[in-house]
């Protein structure tokens, strides 16, 4: 069975798209860290990031940062911080996190609650920037 991310992906779970293209698709965190808190995806189902291949890594990563020149323009922040875990969802993942502070990167710390409209508005405002 596809993946969470794969069906998401493919619109069949709805998501806060931020942005896509052939081999990618990018979206917010339902659980964010910090508001504009985005997953980059490859298309293709691979659990591990280091299984993909040298090129669909580096097409990952070229894709992520244009996902993160966008995130800094919507959301003004000090840095767009990047993790990788893969310890929940086995479909490799690229967090994107908008900082202020070092502290605002904790994988342990509550997550923000953030209505579904503000997050609609956070999506649309990182895809048009
Ligand atoms: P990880 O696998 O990197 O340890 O964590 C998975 C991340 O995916 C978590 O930050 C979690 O909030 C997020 N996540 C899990 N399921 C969904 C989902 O169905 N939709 C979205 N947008 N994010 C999810």
């Amino acid at each position: 069975m596809a993946s969470i991310f794969s069906r998401i992906a493919a619109g069949e779970i709805p998501s806060y798209k931020v942005a896509e293209d052939d081999k990618h698709f990018a979206f917010l965190d339902i659980n964010p860290m910090a508001a504009g808190h985005t997953l980059v995806i490859p298309r293709r189902e691979v659990d591990y990031l280091f299984d993909l291949t040298e090129e669909e890594y580096v097409s990952l990563m070229e894709f992520a940062r244009k996902v993160a020149l966008k995130l800094k323009k919507a959301i003004p922040c000090q840095r767009v911080g990047v993790a990788v875990l893969g310890m929940e969802v086995p479909h490799a993942h690229i967090h994107l996190v908008p900082l202020q502070t070092e502290a605002d990167m904790d994988f342990r710390a509550p997550k923000q609650q953030i209505s579904a409209e503000e997050m609609e508005r956070i999506a649309a405002a990182i895809a048009n920037a």
